[in-house]
């Protein structure tokens, strides 16, 4: 192939645009990015090679380089894995193949704060480099591929790019990053080295830099021992060394990881700028085996209720990676977690389909499951400290509790929607999850009421647990239907979220005390309702009969019943649906989406 221009795809020059723009602050995560990439495909060639072992070709120690040169004013990191041939430097480097593109690129605002938090999340990957070069050089040769058969990429990160074939001899990929003349401080290996250790300790293949030592600069004037020295220099000795500790995070006891060690972790698998609100980490023994580390993530990503959009769990057979994303090690609706499971049992090709049906996936995803829910627990238990005691005592709260204030409130404040998804997807854990739902009610506007706190405060003789649905909290609390409950002081659950109606199809009680809407059916008080109350609203519906039965029959298309209620104070009339109707909520939804 000739030298060939080609345009980027109009999604990736906007985002080009935007990287260089926004991630200013966050200069050195281009490091991180390469280096993942390059340990991406190192992963893959070996997992290609498990049914091909000649990809290794004569070099089977996978590796990545890192050098760089100060008169050129390049960094170069190389890798011996998978490499890319012509066509895949193209689609790859070329054009963004993760689906919602647009939508990402239309949701940036402008703002560097936040738009380089929703980069972060999406993964600005491979054109992370141009935040520190203003051309970016690619060569690579793919595995299996000829030395004749390697491709040249060039790009200044504008518009377009340029390919040409070359001959390389050696598999994998280099980047070589012509630095902006404010990133030359990318050439120091003192810095070089401290951002690899704090971003890619973890990788589990070497990272290599060259070894320096200081020499003395030549004596130009003998008699002169101090002034007659030319400045001396570091300089390279042609030998490597390993730049990161090489072992995987979740392979090392725990006691030996730090926090901060766990966190850097979390943000580079999940591309977050944040530290994460909570993890899990565990070696789980008996019949099945793996490790798992898990975490839960401070703020939801954009496309969250994306309900086909990937799970956030990497899979890995005995440290090798296997995949990203695999959505069988835990329910659908935990796709918020973050992590990886490392199992010794499954074997190394290991499919997606195959995945569905192994015995020990579905052990590692209850096991997964009962650890998230746990650590939710967790947190819901620390979300507010301890109240003072009647004696006004307040116990000794350690800095890790107070550390723990309010962290459950945030996550639900993201994911509580997303959690209630569990209530129709996993009926062996609905207990616990009802216990972790958070509502707002009459006498509370704050999403804070567990449905525990509700039954803790229910009025003498109160059987059911009252909630109504509606678009906003405004419109749940001015609804006439809550008047009678106004009057009576019972508190009402409020429930905004669109999956609230659909969820609570599977949710008829809370510990032995039915759900009951306030928008359905003829509100039973039971108990709540004194005699005189019952005997007026029966003398009245005898007395209206005949004004009901014309009433009927002016909106015979339009109602299918009229009756009498007990349940307004001030207003006049309100539309209620049957026991076991569709609510109006519902309807409402179901039209919108056309049914
Ligand atoms: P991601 O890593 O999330 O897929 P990137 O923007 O980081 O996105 O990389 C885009 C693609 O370019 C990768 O998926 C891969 O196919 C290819 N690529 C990037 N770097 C390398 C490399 N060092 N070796 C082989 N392929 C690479
Ligand atoms: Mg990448």
């Amino acid at each position: 192939m000739t030298k060939q221009t080609l345009s980027f795809q109009a999604e990736v020059a906007q985002l080009l645009h935007l990287v260089t723009h926004s991630l200013y602050s966050n200069k050195e995560i281009f490091l991180r990015e390469l280096i993942s990439n390059a340990s991406d495909a190192c992963d893959k060639l070996r997992f290609e090679a498990i049914n091909n072992s000649g990809l290794y070709e004569d070099a089977p120690n996978l590796e990545v380089r890192v050098s760089f040169d100060k008169d050129a004013k390049t960094l170069t990191i190389t890798d011996n894995g998978i490499g890319m041939s012509q066509q895949e430097a193209i689609d790859h480097l070329g054009t963004i193949a993760k689906s919602g593109t647009k939508d990402f690129v239309s949701k940036l605002s402008g703002d560097q704060k936040s738009d380089s938090q929703l980069i972060g999340q999406f993964g600005v990957g491979f054109y992370s480099g141009f935040i520190v070069a203003d051309k970016i050089t690619v060569e690579s040769r793919r595995a299996g591929a000829t030395a004749a058969e390697g491709v040249r990429w060039i790009s200044g990160g504008a518009g377009d790019f340029e390919v040409e074939t070359i001959t390389r001899a050696q598999r994998g990929t280099s980047v070589i990053l012509h630095l902006r003349e404010d990133a030359l401080d990318y050439t120091n290996a003192w810095k070089v080295k401290g951002i690899i250790a704090k971003y890619s300790d973890h990788i589990s293949l070497p990272v290599l830099m060259e070894k320096e030592e200081w020499k003395d600069g030549e004596l130009i004037n003998p008699s002169d021992e101090n002034g007659g020295r030319q400045p001396g220099a570091m300089v390279k000795t042609g030998e490597w060394e390993a730049a990161n500790k090489g072992n995987a995070i979740w392979a090392r006891a725990k006691k030996d990881i730090t926090a901060d060690e766990y966190n850097e972790f979390y943000k580079q698998i999940s591309h977050d700028f944040e530290a994460p609100l909570a993890h899990t980490h565990n070696r789980v023994e008996g019949s099945t085996e793996y490790t798992q580390l898990l975490y839960i993530p401070g703020k939801a990503p954009m496309d969250l209720y994306n309900r086909e959009k990937s799970a956030g769990v990497k899979l890995y057979v005995k440290r090798v990676f296997i995949m990203d994303d695999a959505e069988a090690l835990l329910p659908t609706y935990l796709r918020f977690v973050k992590g990886v499971v490392d199992s010794a049992d499954l074997p190394l090709n290991v499919s997606r389909e195959l995945l569905q049906e192994s015995r020990d996936v579905k052990a590692i995803r209850e096991g997964c499951t009962k650890r998230v829910l746990g650590m939710l627990e967790d947190l819901a238990k620390n979300d507010k400290l301890p109240e003072a005691s009647a004696d006004g005592v307040t116990d000794v709260v350690s800095e890790e509790d107070k550390a723990m204030v309010g962290k459950y409130s945030k996550f639900y404040a993201e994911f509580g929607a997303v959690l209630k998804e569990g209530l129709g997807e996993d009926f062996a854990n609905k207990d616990r999850l009802a216990k972790l739902l958070r509502f707002a009610s009459s006498t509370t506007d704050t999403v804070s009421v567990s449905l525990a706190d509700y039954k803790a405060r229910m009025k003498e003789g109160q059987e059911s647990i009252y909630y109504i649905t509606a678009d906003t909290l405004a419109a749940a609390k001015n609804s006439p239907q809550l008047e009678v409950f106004k009057k009576k002081g019972i508190e009402v659950l409020l429930m905004t979220d669109r999956v609230d109606e659909w969820a609570l199809n599977y949710l008829h009680d809370f510990d032995d005390t039915p759900l009951q809407s306030v928008a359905k059916g003829a509100v039973d008080l039971g108990k709540l309702q004194d005699e005189s109350e019952k005997k007026a609203a029966e003398e009245a519906a005898e007395a209206f009969k005949p004004l009901l039965a014309k009433l009927k029959e002016a909106l015979k298309d339009k109602a299918e019943d009229v009756r009498v209620t007990t349940r307004l104070v001030d207003s006049p009339a309100c539309l209620v649906v049957q026991d076991h109707g569709m609510s109006t909520q519902l309807a409402r939804m179901l039209k919108q989406a056309g049914q």
